[in-house]
């Protein structure tokens, strides 16, 4: 199994040559496929797996080969913590350093006037943490009715830190018709039952 066995598109597969992986980790090799056939999916992975990747790569790859209007955020990417935030961006700075689609990430604990000029500029794909995203959703600097691809990583830390309800208001904002991406390095019955409500015909990978 290699990168060319899962169609990843050439200019991607030239970021992932340049760092030097050679073959997809086992959350990588399972839920890319589903991912590029458009499915909501389920999957539980701890951190280490390259799960980062497993949606990094399929959300640029989707979103640049469509035809529509740039610059518009069609994937958000919900993620408890800073530290995660930055590290989901980095991702997409390495995977799509050869497209041209814009990331950014945005999270609390620092001035808000630096992340409205940003998005500003226009972002197709926003790696947020929840109570900053609502802060800005409650002030009209960002809308979400363009998002196609949502992501709820590491959904079992959303529900420890409390911040469910702020993740439900935040869904929203976000159309029913879209894919769902989520994960978890757990799950228990009441992250099941949680991923229920977000997902449709979810497919499930396990690592
Ligand atoms: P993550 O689980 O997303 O935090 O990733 C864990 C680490 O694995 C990161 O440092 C990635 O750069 C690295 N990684 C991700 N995918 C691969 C791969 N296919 N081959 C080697 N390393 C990888």
């Amino acid at each position: 199994m290699n990168f060319k066995n899962l169609n990843i598109i050439q200019p991607i597969l030239e970021a992932i040559n340049e760092i030097g992986y050679h073959t997809p980790t086992a959350i990588q090799a399972q839920a890319i496929p589903h991912i590029l056939n458009g499915h909501d999916l389920i999957g539980c992975a701890q951190t280490g797996t390259g799960k980062t990747a497993s949606f990094a790569i399929p959300i640029l790859q989707l979103l640049q080969e469509q035809k529509v209007p740039k610059r518009a955020i069609r994937s958000l990417i919900l993620t408890p913590t800073r530290e995660l935030a930055i590290q989901i961006d980095e991702n997409f700075s390495t995977y799509g350093k050869h497209l041209g689609l814009r990331h950014l990430a945005i999270f609390g604990g620092v001035p808000q006037a630096k992340q409205e000029r940003q998005l500003k500029n226009g972002v197709d794909i926003l790696i947020a943490t929840p109570g900053r995203l609502l802060d800005l959703l409650s002030q009209k600097c960002l809308s979400l009715n363009k998002v196609e691809i949502l992501v709820l990583d590491e959904a079992d830390r959303m529900l420890d830190m409390g911040f469910v309800r702020d993740v439900k208001k935040i869904m929203t904002y976000v159309p029913a018709k879209r894919q769902t991406l989520f994960l978890s390095a757990t799950m228990a019955p009441e992250i099941k039952k949680l991923a229920m409500e977000f997902v449709k015909d979810p497919k499930q990978v396990n690592v």
